[in-house]
């Protein structure tokens, strides 16, 4: 289903009652499955119990890999994920250049029989979960341990100590540029980071890992090729600012991923995959709702009254409180018990506006029954 709504400050609540089983559909990320990276590296030079040293680089990089905790992830990391750190660690590098700058040298790779999660680095030394590997050795392990390497060379923490006043570079944007590096330029044929209908309500350009990367990626190619580039050359100087996103492109990163994102939607809804205020057949099947025509008021009506009062409006296929004071809350006719909510919304900076569900006619206000 699909509620879409411009609010006015200080919008009236909108209540859902809720009494029958509307709906569940698992919309979990499809794992998409990590094919095998053509790689020409040379083989490992020295080996010892479970630690192998790799040269990369022609002999510029020593790479430590330790799988002395897990002796079960030995051979898979030795014959599949050492050849590509050989291959990528010196192309990552070459691939986030700046003025003066020496990637580390030397990188440990640990893997951990105890650590929980999938991977994390810290400076040069990174750790990864046995557990998690184990499971997913023939999907996206190779692929999380080029994220982390990315992680060393990045090396913000440079940044940090050299301008400790420095505006820092947003989480969401270190993790978009470690996810770009690896969904475009490692494995873009396993399409990864793609927006398609099932992840779209959830694509923002700061939501960080997938959908950064897919933003840097149409802004690298509509705007400025050299953007990751500039970006990353600042944040190890720690020098990053947000007004980068102008100087390179003419507009600022809200202007940019609002239009990143107004053009996926409208490729998804030319592809016929994205209905606005209406459902796919796809949708209909998995038992999804239409609580909003985009139209009229069909299905709604002001709390403990028949009708809808007048402040509330349908305007460009959203549903708009134009006048708050003559509005109430607005209450599905439907009720609902199990269910599960999409809708997209704006509200305006300090706006008072939200959603109350559970909701009951017994109380004096909406608030009264509904958490
Ligand atoms: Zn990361």
């Amino acid at each position: 289903m699909e509620i879409k709504m411009n609010s006015a400050p200080h919008m009236s609540l909108i209540a859902l009652f809720v009494s029958l089983v509307l709906f569940l559909s698992q919309r979990s990320i499809t794992a998409q499955q990590e094919r095998k990276s053509a790689s020409d590296s040379t083989a490992p030079s020295t080996a010892t119990e479970g630690i192998k040293k790799l040269s990369a680089g022609s002999g510029k990089y020593e790479l430590l890999l330790d799988t002395s905790e897990t002796p079960e992830l030995r051979e898979w990391a030795e014959n599949e994920l050492a050849p590509v750190m050989q291959k990528w660690y010196p192309e990552i590098i070459q691939m986030l250049p700046s003025d003066g700058y020496q990637a580390p040298t030397n990188v440990t790779i640990q893997f951990s029989k105890e650590m929980r999660g999938v991977a994390a680095t810290s400076g040069t030394k990174i750790r990864c979960a046995a557990k998690w590997f184990s499971e997913n050795l023939k999907g996206e392990a190779k692929g999380a341990v080029f994220h982390e390497l990315v992680h060393v060379v990045q090396n913000y923490g440079l940044g940090r100590r050299k301008n400790p006043d420095g505006q820092r570079m947003p989480g969401w944007l270190v993790e978009g540029i470690a996810d770009y590096l690896r969904w475009y330029k490692y494995e873009p044929e396993s399409k990864g980071a793609e927006i398609t209908k099932r992840n779209f309500s959830r694509a923002r350009y700061d939501a960080s890992y997938r959908p950064t990367a897919n933003f840097l990626n149409w802004t690298v190619s509509n705007y400025s090729p050299e953007l990751v580039v500039v970006l990353n050359a600042a944040a190890r100087e720690g020098k990053y600012n947000d007004d980068l996103w102008k100087e390179k492109t003419g507009k600022t990163v809200q202007e940019l991923g609002n239009e990143w994102k107004t053009q996926i939607e409208r490729k998804l809804i030319d592809a016929g995959e994205l209905v606005v205020n209406g459902l796919t057949e796809e949708e209909k099947k998995a038992g999804w709702k239409l609580l909003f025509n985009g139209k009229d008021f069909d299905g709604w009506h002001v709390f403990k009254m028949n009708s809808v009062r007048p402040g509330w409006q349908v305007k460009d296929g959203a549903l708009v409180c134009a006048d708050p004071h003559n509005a109430g809350d607005l209450c599905t006719d439907q009720q609902f018990d199990w269910f599960e909510l999409e809708l997209e919304y704006n509200i305006s900076a300090g706006g008072n506006s939200g959603i109350i569900y559970h909701v009951t006619d017994e109380g004096g206000a909406v608030w009264a029954t509904g958490p």
